[in-house]
């Protein structure tokens, strides 16, 4: 009885630590205070809960007065834990900073009832991650479309100095017209040099198993930092195209390990159109080479990949998708 009470005393435990970790439901209306550039402020109302995260909790939120809604991003203004005030203000600080179509717009912070808001683009169709549980897997003409925005994204961050550091489909939005938008900058890093990069090394591991590029793990690699997001887009792309990423195991340890030997297979899909092209197969086995050799984002879309077949325009994103999902 003891064993058993431990067993199920521990999960219900955690449960309540996430549950406190995350900030209540926010009222009906949510006030702005008055800023610089907003002199009188701003009431959103809010509305459908759009998910939750490690610490964060999503709402749409309608901007009072008009019909812009938002996604509004809800922490405890005095996070439990300092690691995730951390990760926070980090957020705050290089999201603030970044502007491009690809990337989930950052418009304003402010507190309110011992919450910090953060006023983001409203990403209506969810993650990647989302897409895929529905659909089980996505095209390569679908995969090919959203590449090559990713690819611009992650060439406008590192233009600016900007490792994203957690590139996943959990983090990847989809806007109403199905353009792809990178969010969630909290393990976000600056690029650095010498002495910054080896203090840098030193801090712990971060981001998902499953994402993360062997040299994360292996210090005294230099030079190639910001190719680990070009890891991730591999890991990315055969993720979206098969419904899982390629060195999926029951241990992280075991992750790391099939990841270093590049030890992993394509399934053999349900029906032949949906196939993997050799196209597709050579691009990811491109962007999972050692971080010298992987392809910069604009090599990336020099690839045969993305002339082999069928590239959508937008519309035809949007339509396509609609049929698989009727709403
Ligand atoms: P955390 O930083 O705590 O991991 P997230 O940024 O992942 O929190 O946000 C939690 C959830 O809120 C996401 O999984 C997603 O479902 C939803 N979400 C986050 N940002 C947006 C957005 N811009 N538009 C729509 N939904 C969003």
């Amino acid at each position: 009885i003891k064993n058993l009470v431990q067993h199920t005393a521990k999960p219900v435990n955690k449960m309540a630590q996430k549950e406190k970790d995350h900030p209540p439901p926010p009222p009906a209306e949510v006030i702005e205070p008055p800023s610089s550039d907003r002199i009188k402020g701003a009431t959103y109302k809010t509305g459908k809960c759009l998910g939750k995260g490690g610490f964060a909790i999503c709402y749409e939120g309608q901007l009072a007065g008009t019909r812009h809604k938002f996604a509004l991003k809800i922490v405890k203004s005095h996070m439990p834990q300092k690691k995730m005030e951390q990760k926070f203000q980090t957020e705050l600080q290089i999201h603030s900073k970044m502007h491009h179509a690809n990337i989930v717009k950052f418009h304003r912070a402010f507190s309110y009832e011992n919450c910090t808001y953060i006023v983001l683009e409203l990403c209506l169709n969810g993650s990647l991650m989302d897409m895929v549980k529905k659909r089980k897997y996505i095209t390569e003409p679908e995969v090919r479309f959203w590449t090559v925005q990713m690819a611009g994204a992650i060439k406008y961050m590192h233009s600016k100095g900007i490792i994203h550091r957690d590139l996943k489909m959990g983090n990847i939005f989809l806007d109403k017209d199905m353009n792809v938008k990178v969010g969630d900058f909290g393990l976000a890093a600056l690029l650095m040099s010498g002495k910054d990069m080896n203090a840098c090394r030193r801090t712990t591991l971060c981001g998902t198993p499953n994402y993360i590029a062997p040299e994360i793990l292996e210090k005294g690699k230099g030079g190639h930092d910001h190719m680990v997001d070009i890891w991730s887009l591999g890991i990315i792309i055969f993720a979206m195209l098969t419904g899982k990423p390629p060195f999926q195991s029951t241990t992280a340890d075991e992750i790391y390990r099939r990841a270093r030997e590049r030890e992993y297979n394509w399934p053999k899909l349900e029906t032949s159109e949906n196939s993997i092209s050799e196209e597709t197969k050579d691009l990811v086995s491109t962007l999972l080479q050692d971080p010298e050799k992987r392809p910069d984002p604009d090599a990336i879309v020099q690839h045969p990949f993305f002339t082999c077949g069928w590239m959508p325009q937008l519309e035809e994103m949007t339509s396509a998708l609609r049929e698989h999902h009727p709403t």
